[in-house]
């Protein structure tokens, strides 16, 4: 017999990588639901070999939502029950799923969420990093004018800025963040609860510096400080101006050398560039 009610919807949370990591809950939910909705069938069917879980499967995942939600809203007002699950994690969080809720509430279905894993969290929740406040990017866009504008909305963000990265852009996301936010405390995450998982924690550009000796192969969480509150007024003008032309003498160009100054001061380029003229 079932511990719920019938045509209900869940949002049940799966490991990240380590296999344990899913609640004694989820696992009876998984069990009692008519079907379950995954993103990826084979990659689901791992799990739940494991587990001895033997279930309809739907397939779920991004191109397909919005045909594959109404055909699952459809069985589950028919009375089915039905666990959504993604790849890994929580569903919904850079995962398909808030298509399927928005649709489930419009049609009044009782949705259930099964807490469990999450990447960025269980991150942030080693970063050392401020965990007070905190701020959840998901993936930044694949192109670089995009992903610069979205930097630059973020330049003023004082919570910690949570990313997700795909292993190939890793460098080049790293290396916007170091030049559109300053050399700010970061950590990178990587393969969280796997083999090989791995917590690098320094500067942005010390972390450039020790990932550019590594083969970047994995899975990986991006995390920055926020923008000091107290970060603009710390420094003077002219503290600003000695370190342009202190710059400038080890052979910056005067255009270089304010770049680089005016993101450890947070100056305006152009106001620090005239006022070093006039000096
Ligand atoms: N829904 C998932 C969650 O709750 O975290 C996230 C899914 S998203 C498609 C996958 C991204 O999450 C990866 O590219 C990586 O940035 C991050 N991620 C997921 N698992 C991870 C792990 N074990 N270690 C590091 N990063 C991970």
């Amino acid at each position: 017999m079932k511990s719920f009610k019938e045509g209900q919807l869940f949002i049940v949370a799966t490991p990240i990588g380590n296999l344990e990591d899913i609640t004694l809950r989820a696992l009876r939910i998984l069990k009692e639901v008519d079907f379950i909705a995954v993103e990826d069938t084979q990659h689901s069917q791992k799990l739940l070999n494991h587990y001895n879980i033997s279930k309809p499967l739907i397939s779920y995942w991004s191109e397909k939502e919005k045909t594959k939600a109404d055909k699952i809203i459809e069985k589950i007002k028919s009375g089915q029950s039905c666990a959504l699950i993604s790849d890994a994690g929580t569903p919904g969080i850079s995962d398909p799923g808030y298509l399927l809720i928005q649709k489930a509430i419009a049609e009044g279905i009782s949705i259930i969420p099964v807490p469990g894993p999450c990447g960025a969290i269980a991150a942030l929740s080693v970063s050392g990093l401020p965990t007070k406040e905190f701020s959840f990017i998901g993936f930044l866009p694949a192109k670089r004018s995009e992903r610069l504008k979205k930097l630059h909305e973020l330049s003023f963000e004082k919570r910690t800025i949570i990313f997700y990265e795909a292993p190939h852009r890793l460098i080049e996301s790293l290396s916007d963040l170091l030049e559109v936010l300053g050399d700010r405390a970061a950590v990178v995450a990587k393969e969280l609860t796997k083999l090989y998982e791995e917590v690098i924690r320094g500067n942005i550009s010390d972390l450039i510096k020790e990932l550019e000796t590594k083969k970047i192969s994995g899975e990986f969480i991006i995390i920055i400080s926020g923008k000091e509150k107290e970060f603009k007024n710390t420094k003077s003008l002219d503290e600003a101006i000695k370190e342009v032309k202190i710059l400038m003498k080890k052979g910056l160009s005067r255009k270089e050398a304010v770049r680089k100054v005016s993101m450890d001061y947070t100056l305006s380029r152009r106001d620090l560039y005239e006022k070093s003229i006039a000096d």
